[in-house]
């Protein structure tokens, strides 16, 4: 069994904390027992709350988000609002709690793949410093194969491991009739299909608006 995820994005609102939640209650109801931590979060901290949630309420909110700035701007000119900076040692070390009586781990990272988690640190640096393969998400809107295609290469560029994608349904697709090429339904599970052919044998997955589990399923615990 891995030893954890790293869901990250092509950007921000992109829907990563709706994956990883879902990530997260498929190994609960599995029985793994899931920890799930977000180094760093900004504008508070309504994602480590839902991870939290998710997973049980484990340990405690503060063990799954030790960092919380409040402006909703990146990490570190929201610690610099506050007279302060992200602490990168903390960032790493703060998995630890989660790597003893768990047999998995989610993280959620903050922003897109090289997005700033503190001065010096990118979400791609501290992946690969935790030593966790990625999950990318994308919003499942047009455009989606391009940007997960930029985020994914950057990933493998960079030496990161890749363990699946995951295309999020932001916003309600609609009624649009399912054989319409341009409808936004459509679009999401088209694109899902296309970037399923284009990285195989990488898990590629759509988490449909308002669903409970990604389709198709994703054996996330390896
Ligand atoms: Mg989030």
């Amino acid at each position: 069994m891995p030893r954890g995820i790293f869901v990250t994005g092509t950007d921000t609102d992109v829907g990563k904390t709706a994956v990883a939640t879902a990530i997260v209650r498929s190994l609960v109801s599995a029985g793994v027992r899931v920890g799930v931590y977000k180094p760093v979060a900004t504008g508070g901290s309504a994602d480590a709350e839902a991870l939290w949630a998710a997973a049980g309420r484990p340990l405690s909110l503060a063990a799954v988000c030790p960092q919380v700035f409040l402006a909703p701007i990146s990490p570190p000119r929201s610690a610099r609002v506050q007279g302060r900076a992200v602490d990168e040692q903390l960032l790493g070390r703060g998995i630890e709690p989660w790597r003893k009586g768990f047999d998995m781990v989610v993280v959620e990272g903050a922003g897109g793949l090289l997005s700033p988690l503190s001065d010096t640190l990118s979400n791609a640096a501290l992946a690969g410093r935790l030593g966790l393969p990625l999950v990318i998400v994308d919003a499942a809107r047009l455009g989606a194969i391009g940007r997960t295609l930029a985020t994914a290469t950057a990933a493998r560029a960079l030496g990161l491991a890749l363990a699946a994608i995951v295309l999020s349904e932001t916003v309600p697709p609609g009624a649009g009739a399912p054989d319409d090429p341009a409808s936004p339904w459509r679009i999401a599970r088209d694109s899902r299909e296309d970037l399923a052919a284009a990285l195989a044998p990488l898990p590629v997955g759509l988490l449909a608006h308002g669903a409970s589990a990604v389709e198709p399923p994703i054996r996330w615990a390896g």
